[in-house]
């Protein structure tokens, strides 16, 4: 493990910021990954973990005392929900596993009280909409709940999916949802300045980025 996360940071072209996230299944924490998991914490070159894997399966019990640990420890939590399963595991992630990064999240439309859970806890939605479509998370991009989740109040933030299965890069779904989903260049850029707000970046490099997202919007 130390040597592939080394082996990922040395091959890193020079100016490009990448930030390594451990993707950690929701059942994996068995035989020898328990002791890879722990060590997560000593890991300087991981900023943090994501649980992902059988959404319909609770998080299992040692996945909150883990991610409590490792938020102390000064990384990022952020866990998968509201995708293949519904607005109880976003509920479960907020409350439980104690993220503010949910990973999709689209499916807590189906509940108002837990879409008000996002917004009170300050939670942020990372939602890929062009992969929702085709994992059939949402019938088409016009009926994706982006905008109902945006106007609730919650922080959302668009990107990709898997590039290697979905092929497609962060302005094919900006251009998406204008084309398809009817999406202003108002709310994009409220979009891409929501994702600055909370990019694992210095405060200097996001006040920059939302700064150049403020001035292009105004053009
Ligand atoms: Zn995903």
């Amino acid at each position: 493990m130390r040597e592939i996360v080394a082996a990922i940071h040395a091959a890193v072209p020079p100016g490009l910021t990448v930030k390594l996230y451990a993707g950690i299944s929701r059942s994996d924490y068995v035989g020898p990954m328990w002791a890879i998991i722990d060590d997560l914490v000593n890991q300087d070159g991981i900023a943090g973990v994501d649980l992902h894997g059988h959404e319909p399966a609770p998080a299992e019990a040692w996945t909150a005392p883990v991610w409590a640990r490792l938020r102390a420890a000064g990384k990022v939590t952020k866990c998968h929900a509201g995708e293949f399963d519904g607005a109880r595991r976003v509920r479960e992630a907020i409350e439980q596993l104690g993220v503010t990064r949910v990973q999709h999240g689209v499916r807590s439309i189906e509940d108002p009280a837990v879409v008000a859970l996002a917004v009170e806890g300050g939670v942020t939605f990372d939602i890929t909409p062009i992969s929702n479509v085709r994992l059939q998370i949402v019938p088409n991009l016009a009926a994706h709940p982006l905008r109902a989740l945006m106007n609730a109040g919650v922080n959302c933030t668009v990107s990709t999916d898997d590039q290697l299965v979905f092929n497609n890069t962060p302005l094919d779904e900006y251009r998406a949802l204008a084309t398809e989903a009817g999406v202003t260049r108002a709310e994009l850029a409220l979009i891409a300045g929501s994702g600055w707000r909370v990019a694992d970046v210095s405060a200097a490099e996001s006040a920059a980025a939302q700064a150049d997202n403020a001035r292009l919007t105004a053009v």
